[in-house]
């Protein structure tokens, strides 16, 4: 049986990729739609065939609960929301798969967490990259010391981030800038390639080119992540310059993802060796299935609630460590799932 995923809010990034990969995806399909907007669910509706008890509002949300057609509830808001519409999933008794940044605050992380597990339902993060195979390479190479140890890692991830009146430059709707929406991929890849958590953290802000599309969040941020052996990780975020790598330094060569290491397609990488080859996959389908064989079999997903949690736990340190000036010292709970 393939599973019937609900999607909550039907903005660019639904539009433009998880509905296009859910029609790839071999265990799961779209069954239903969340949105205000009932024209926009009926344009959905049309495209993808869906039944008319399958669309809803925000407001009759909660009914999805008898909804048999619908097994997990894909939360796909501005982050501020992403809290209460997981919650919500939960006691409707669907599983969850929740966009990144899980939540705007550790205690928000945990409040998803506990829903989930008192209702039993299993919750996932949105984390795509964990599915391409480029990114798979550097965990690889990382963890099994390929070329020795790590010894050094540089990250960086900077977009344009174009209109100023969107949810993202708003600071409750976001929960900050860069470093929630795109450095967090800084975070994630230094963890996975480096397979240790980091023990503190020292940042700062850059000075502002444009303070008054800039006025409530970050417009960038530069960070350093220590390790206990003594590795560091350099890290940097925008929203005014393009930038995209994640690059790690070991004993014995180098190993990178550049000039595309974050994106959906076209991502390309090469060792001190050569170039990697690998083909281009539709990461947000294998994530979504890997989530449906999970409920399907009963296993954990590799990128589960308490992986989003430890993130917004590393980013608020970050922003702990530059609004201060100080290095902030980490104490994460390493869990199973950590770093695959
Ligand atoms: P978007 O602005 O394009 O869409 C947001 C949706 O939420 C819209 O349908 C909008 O109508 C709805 N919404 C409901 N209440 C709203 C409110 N009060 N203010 C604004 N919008 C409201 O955003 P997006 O780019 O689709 O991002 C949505 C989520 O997905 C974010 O958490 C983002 O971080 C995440 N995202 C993840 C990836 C990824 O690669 N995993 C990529 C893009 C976005």
């Amino acid at each position: 049986k393939r599973l019937g995923i609900a999607l909550v809010g039907l903005g660019t990034y639904s539009e433009q990729e998880l509905g296009p990969a859910l029609k790839e995806t071999n265990h799961c399909y779209l069954a239903g739609v969340v949105s205000s907007e009932r024209d926009k669910c009926e344009q959905w509706q049309k495209e993808y065939n869906l039944k008319d008890e399958n669309l809803y509002s925000y407001d009759d949300f909660d009914e999805i609960s008898s909804n048999k057609d619908i097994d997990i509830v894909y939360v796909v808001l501005p982050n501020d929301m992403h809290a209460e519409f997981v919650t919500r999933a939960a006691k409707a008794g669907k599983h969850v798969i929740c966009e990144k940044p899980m939540a705007t605050s550790v205690e928000d992380c945990q409040r998803m967490i506990d829903a989930c597990r008192e209702a039993g339902v299993k919750l996932a993060i949105g984390y795509r990259l964990h599915y391409d195979p480029y990114h798979q390479e550097m965990m690889r190479l990382g963890q099994d010391e390929v070329y020795g140890k790590v010894k050094k890692l540089i990250a960086k991830n900077g977009m344009d981030v174009g209109d100023e009146n969107q949810w993202r430059l708003d600071r409750e709707d976001a929960g900050g800038g860069p470093l929630m929406d795109v450095g967090i991929y800084c975070v994630q890849g230094v963890i996975y390639t480096k397979g240790a958590l980091p023990v503190s953290v020292t940042a700062r802000f850059t000075k502002k080119q444009d303070p008054e599309k800039f006025d409530e969040v970050e417009e960038g941020l530069t960070w350093e992540m220590q390790f206990a052996d003594g590795t560091e990780a350099f890290c940097e975020t925008s929203y005014v310059k393009e930038q995209n790598l994640l690059r790690a330094e070991a004993e014995n060569g180098w190993f990178e993802l550049a000039p595309v290491a974050y994106e959906y397609r076209g991502l390309s990488g090469r060792t001190s060796d050569g170039p990697m080859n690998f083909k281009e996959v539709r990461q947000q389908a294998l994530q979504m299935d890997d989530f449906a064989r999970c409920i399907i079999e009963g296993r954990e997903s590799i990128v589960p609630g308490e992986m989003g949690m430890r993130d917004v736990q590393i980013l608020e340190a970050i922003y702990e460590a530059a609004r201060t000036g100080k290095k902030v010292e980490l104490h994460l709970e390493p869990f199973e799932n950590l770093v695959e």
